[in-house]
This record gives C-alpha cells, sequence and structure tokens, in this order.
C-alpha cells in the first residue's frame, strides 16, 4: 500500500505497489527541467516535456501520490466548481470559453493517454448531472445552464436522474469520464521513465535559487535545471500565492450498496457545500463514492463529525451494505475561480500549478500541456489566461512576512521548564490538543505508547497557530494549508521545515 498524507486510509492506495525511485540524481549537466511533486500534475507535466526531448528530473518529497491525487475521489469533467456563469461575470464570456476549450482538451488527454499507452485504470466515460432542490438552486441552474452552453460545454434539462434524490430540476452534461487516479499515474510515471525521465522519491525540495540556471536544494543534494516547476500543489517558501489561495478540507466516503443500484453518471447537487457522487469498479467491485462537507482547512473543531454526517446523508439516501473506506484530503481555491497555471510570480524560471479547486484531474493535464508549450516555447493558448501573475502585490505583503518569520524565530528560541502540564493527564489516546503552558501555547499528543509528544504550534511556514485534525491525525496550519504529522514531520507544504520539538519528558525528569 502507497502512503498517503493523512490516516485515514483512500479508495486508492491499495490498489497499485509502491512505485521505484532512483537512488541519485542522474545528471551530471544541468537537466531540461526539475519538476518537484509527483501527484497528477508533476507526472504528467514530465511526462510531456520528457517526450517533447526534454531531460526531466522528478523529486518527490514522500511517494508518488503522497498528497492530493492519493485522496481525490477522481470525477474526469468539464462541469467545474467554479461554474462557466461566475468565470463570464468575473472575467468574460471569451475567457469562460476558453476555459472550457483548455478544460475539454484536457480531458481527451486523459483518454488519449489511458488508450495509446493501455493503461489499466478502470476508466469509463460517464455524464455529468447536476441538480436543484429548491427555487434559488433553480434559477442559478438555469444560469448555469445557459453559460456552460454558452462556453461550448453542450448540456440539456433531464427528468430524471441516476440517484434516488428528489429534485427541482436537473441538467446532463455528456462527455465526462472516471478513474482509478493512482493507477493512471503510476501507469504514467513508467512510460515517462521509459522516455528517458528520472524520478526520485524521498527527496523534498528545500529551496532554489535562481541565477542563469536555477540551482535546486533537496534533501539528497543539489542539481541544476534551466526550468523549475512546482507541481507541489501549492508552492513551497512564501509567495504572493499563498496570500491567495485558500486551504479547504473535503471529506470522501467509498461504500458497497446492498441493491446493486450503483449510478453511473457523476452527479452533484447544488448546496454550499455541495455533495458529490459517483461509482468506480476497481478489480470487479462497485464502491458508490460520496463526497462533501467542505471546509476551510482547520476551521472545523471535530473532523470526525464531518465523517458521520456524510455518513448519515448516504444512509438517509443509499442502503449501504458495508463502508469500504473513508478518508479526507485538501485542495486550494483562488479567488476569482481560476487556477493559477504559469511563472511563479517574482521568477522567471520557474512556474507554478496551483488553486484547481475541486477540478485537479482536469486542471493537471492544462497545467501539463501549458507548461510544455511555454517551456518549449510553442504557441500556448492558455498562457495568459491562467497566468499567476494576474494577481497585483498587495501594500504591505514584505513587512507581513518579516514580522511573520520573526515570530517563528522568538517563540523556537524559548526554552519550556518542566512544570507538570495539567492538560497532559487529560489528553485521551491518540489526541491532539493545543494548551497554554507559562503564557505560551504547546501542541500536545498522546500516542498509542502514552507517549506524550510535545512541539510549538507555530507554522514554520509564516507563523500561524496549526490546529489538531482528530480524523487524520494531523496538525494543520489554517492560514496556508501546511500540515504536519502528529509528532511535528512536515507532511505538506508549503511551510519546508518540522514543527519545533519539545522535550516534554526529558524536561520532567530535569525537575525530579
Ligand atoms: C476530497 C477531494 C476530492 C477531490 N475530487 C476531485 C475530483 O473528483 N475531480 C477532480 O478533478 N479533482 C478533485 N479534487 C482535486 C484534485 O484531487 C487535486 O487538485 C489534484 O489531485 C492535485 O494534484 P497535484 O498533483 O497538483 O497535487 P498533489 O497530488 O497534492 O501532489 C503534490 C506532490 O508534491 C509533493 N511535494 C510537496 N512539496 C514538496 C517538496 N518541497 N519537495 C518535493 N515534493 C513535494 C507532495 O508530497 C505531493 O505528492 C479533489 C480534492 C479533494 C481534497
Amino acid at each position: 500500500m502507497i502512503k498517503r498524507d493523512g490516516n485515514c486510509v483512500s479508495l486508492w492506495q491499495d490498489t497499485v505497489t509502491e512505485f521505484g525511485s532512483a537512488d541519485s540524481m542522474t545528471s551530471s549537466t544541468p537537466y531540461d527541467v526539475v519538476i518537484v511533486g509527483g501527484g497528477i500534475t508533476g507526472i504528467t507535466t514530465a511526462f510531456l516535456l520528457q517526450n517533447a526531448g526534454m531531460n526531466c528530473l522528478v523529486l518527490e518529497a514522500h511517494n508518488l501520490c503522497f498528497g492530493t491525487t492519493g485522496g481525490t475521489t477522481a470525477h474526469i469533467n468539464t462541469l467545474l466548481d467554479v461554474p462557466y456563469s461566475t468565470v463570464e461575470k468575473n472575467f468574460s464570456k471569451e475567457k469562460a470559453k476558453l476555459m472550457a476549450e483548455s478544460i475539454k482538451e484536457a480531458v481527451n488527454a486523459i483518454h488519449d493517454n489511458v488508450k495509446k499507452y493501455n493503461i489499466d485504470c478502470d476508466f469509463k466515460a460517464a455524464s455529468a448531472t447536476l441538480f436543484a432542490q429548491d427555487d434559488k438552486q433553480k434559477d442559478e441552474l438555469e444560469k448555469i445552464s445557459e453559460a456552460t452552453n454558452n462556453a461550448g460545454v453542450r448540456n440539456d434539462f433531464v427528468d430524471e436522474i441516476s440517484i434516488p434524490i428528489s429534485f427541482l430540476k436537473a441538467i446532463k452534461v455528456p462527455g465526462q469520464a472516471k478513474f482509478n487516479p493512482v493507477r493512471y499515474v503510476h501507469a504514467l510515471a513508467e512510460q515517462f521513465e521509459k522516455a528517458g525521465g528520472t524520478i526520485m522519491q524521498q527527496c523534498r525540495v528545500l529551496g532554489a535559487d535562481e541565477n542563469d540556471y536555477v540551482t535546486i536544494e533537496t534533501s539528497k543534494g543539489k542539481c541544476i535545471a534551466r526550468f523549475l516547476i512546482y507541481a507541489t500543489h501549492i508552492p513551497p517558501g512564501v509567495n504572493l500565492l499563498h496570500f491567495r489561495c485558500m486551504p479547504y478540507r473535503s471529506y470522501a466516503m467509498a461504500v458497497t450498496l446492498k441493491n446493486d443500484s450503483y449510478p453511473e453518471d457523476l452527479v452533484y447537487d447544488m448546496y454550499d457545500p455541495y455533495h458529490y457522487y459517483r461509482t468506480q469498479e476497481i478489480d470487479g467491485q462497485k464502491y458508490f463514492i460520496a463526497g462533501g462537507y467542505d471546509h476551510k482547512t482547520a476551521h472545523e473543531d471535530n473532523q470526525e463529525y464531518c465523517f458521520l454526517k456524510l455518513e448519515s446523508h448516504i444512509r438517509k439516501h443509499f442502503d449501504i451494505d458495508k463502508i469500504a473506506c473513508k478518508w479526507s484530503s485538501q485542495y486550494y481555491e483562488s479567488p476569482d475561480g481560476l487556477a493559477y497555471i504559469g511563472q511563479l510570480p517574482g521568477h522567471e524560471k520557474i512556474y507554478v500549478a496551483t488553486g484547481y479547486g475541486g477540478n485537479g484531474m482536469p486542471y493537471s493535464h492544462v497545467a501539463a500541456l501549458s507548461l510544455k508549450r511555454t517551456i518549449c516555447k510553442e504557441e500556448n493558448p492558455y498562457q495568459d489566461l491562467y497566468d499567476p501573475n494576474r494577481l497585483k502585490p498587495v501594500a504591505g505583503f514584505s513587512n507581513f512576512v518579516s514580522h511573520n518569520a520573526d515570530v517563528v524565530k522568538q517563540f523556537a528560541s524559548k526554552f519550556f521548564s518542566g512544570e507538570d502540564l495539567k492538560e497532559l493527564a487529560e489528553l485521551a489516546t491518540n489526541e491532539g490538543k493545543i494548551v497554554k503552558f507559562r503564557d505560551e501555547k504547546l501542541a500536545i499528543f498522546k500516542d498509542e505508547n502514552g507517549a506524550v509528544h510535545a512541539l510549538s504550534p507555530i507554522c514554520t511556514h509564516v507563523g500561524c497557530e496549526v490546529k489538531w485534525n482528530n480524523a487524520e491525525q494531523s496538525w494543520d496550519c489554517p492560514c496556508h494549508g501546511t500540515r504536519y504529522s502528529y509528532d511535528g514531520l512536515l507532511m505538506t507544504g508549503p511551510a519546508s521545515k518540522n514543527l519545533a520539538k519539545i522535550n516534554v519528558r526529558e524536561l520532567v525528569i530535569n525537575e525530579e
């Protein structure tokens, strides 16, 4: 089973064996492109660039699909979370059309890869259904339908939907699909290696210096490249994009049904947050996947409660036989509804792809196609549409960054003497909590053996305070979505350092 950035096991983790990894960087000369991140974006981009004649290296901090790709629900759709009506309003009809073209090209690219390389990932074509359940949603649906048609994504009103939930009005959009994302990424990674590319796992990128070349510092040494791509879902370090992309957590559950009435379509209601439904067959076994209950990362006190709400919602409408698995994962939303794909603000040779919302399956391929065209100096119709530099710098941004860096330093240099922490005794096994100790806060967690792990709760990115996630057993940062394991090890960026450890046991012994 492959690992993921959470304690819960997703439907996909057990469907592949671990991917092999190169021991060291293979090139003594500069790479053409180093791609950071082994999720669907990194591997697809690397695959396209390598096949275009570039010498590429993929660096992954953990294992392939460790990030959100291992925790997605893998609807491949042209009907996006941010409706075409919103893109029309925020930008223009032309941009909504161009966006639809990019997404259609991406969906076709996935289909073509599956066909060309005979990828065994249970890929299946499907339609999508969006349904309204009250008058307000009905009005909204009519606008969405019109804008979606205007953008060139055909949809029709229908009288029936494929799940047993009552509705007032619904649209159906053909030309969607579903697959096993982890099997797809592993197969594409194999093709990338066959084409001469190199993948190094367990290799974290710590920083990059941009001169004539980009010098990349990693946990396994340095390398040099002409271009660097952060396919890390959110770029590491501190960048304007971190203050624009908002991290969200979404919850999913895969169940088997008693009555075998598994819907073939991808289905969505119109609540905010909305519920999403689909079926996936894996090795002959069908699973009904439902998801929802999204919230801003670390803005929910009890993440287990989100699973309970999801389960009760599924039970209300479907006859569950068994719950196969439940998991949650993180995505990033941009404020204007379009992804950020292109040059990282303030950089020339460093590129980024983020802000996909819940549409990373198509957007990963838009990113791969777009970045490949830009780097290979081909005509790129999507460059301006998704340009991350459409952002204007915010006044006071640099002060904010240095102030927060100071907060981290001050806290890390504090010495905690060994006074009894009352809250330690009150902690249940596998529970984490932020406690106050001598006017300072500590993040503490009690593991299965009763050992208490104490950490600084100050996120090493820009100094926000982390919160305990009781479902995924992680410390999550509410500001920019950095996540740490129970003992403070960095799981997902943008931070690049672990939480500072405070050895409570030693301090107690010292006092005796
Ligand atoms: C619950 C949920 C359901 C979703 N469902 C859908 C869906 O149905 N359809 C859809 O289109 N989208 C969906 N999405 C969104 C989609 O899953 C994501 O947008 C997509 O998986 C992002 O892929 P990625 O490759 O960009 O990032 P990731 O998969 O997160 O990969 C980034 C990788 O970078 C690595 N990394 C990070 N920092 C470093 C570093 N410094 N050095 C080296 N490596 C590093 C990480 O370990 C990770 O493996 C969903 C999201 C969630 C949360």
